[in-house]
């Protein structure tokens, strides 16, 4: 009797990770979908995870190579702080493990990786100082624990690589020296920010997006004045 319980909670538990996978594969496809329809993953570009469960770490993470612009709750995996995967098709991307190192050092719910226009400009226009400050707009405000448009946020900028391992030891060290900071640039390459949850991760996406837009257009039509004076 006692082992049927026991057995039927099992059983439970299962069922509800399962449902949990599910619907977090669904909510990031959609996001990613929308993503691309700003013009911010497009191709195959960018990467999306969320966690399943934290004890043992089980993440839902997007199959490596996948069209974003047709992305479906089919195309994601469900891997294991080791990179196993446990369950759904295809291989991880490579950048999983940026998505472990946010979500042991941040805590994070939920990471979304872009690869727009104006995150690939403005990391290469300020790797030189290792990273972009952000500061004196209302959107600022989107951010989570920030609610003033003077908070200077911070985006640090690290060298682009292929040496996962590398990047993710170094992505350790800026996250270290950097706590207050909601998202980070790979130089040539992309946006990096997380959230508690998928939608507040969704919601720094939309915001840093939003910022460094205006900074790239600023700082554009600053040299464009400059240039014709
Ligand atoms: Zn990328």
């Amino acid at each position: 009797m006692l082992q049927q319980r026991s057995s039927r909670r099992h059983f439970s538990a299962k069922h509800l990770a399962t449902n949990a996978f599910r619907e977090l594969a669904a909510g990031l496809a959609e996001a990613g979908r929308a993503f691309y329809a700003r013009g911010w993953v497009l191709g195959t570009s960018g990467n999306f995870s969320a966690i399943v469960a934290r004890e043992p770490l089980r993440l839902a993470i997007t199959s490596s190579g996948v069209d974003k612009g047709a992305l479906t709750a089919t195309q994601f995996l469900e891997i294991d702080e080791n990179l196993n995967i446990l369950g759904g098709s295809g291989a991880p991307s490579a950048e999983a493990l940026l998505h472990l190192a946010l979500v042991r050092a941040r805590g994070a719910g939920a990471v979304l990786h872009t690869h727009s226009v104006w995150s690939t400009i403005l990391s290469e226009s300020f790797a030189g100082q290792g990273g972009l400050a952000i500061s004196g707009y209302e959107m600022l405000k989107g951010l989570a624990s920030v609610a003033s448009h003077k908070h200077r946020e911070w985006l640090p900028i690290l060298e682009n690589s292929q040496d996962m391992p590398e990047l993710a030891r170094q992505l350790e060290a800026i996250l270290q020296r950097y706590p207050g900071s909601h998202g980070f640039l790979l130089r040539g390459h992309g946006l990096y920010t997380w959230g508690e949850n998928l939608s507040e991760a969704r919601r720094h996406v939309e915001i840093l997006e939003f910022l460094l837009e205006v900074v790239g257009r600023t700082c554009g039509s600053a040299r464009g004045h400059a240039a014709a004076v």
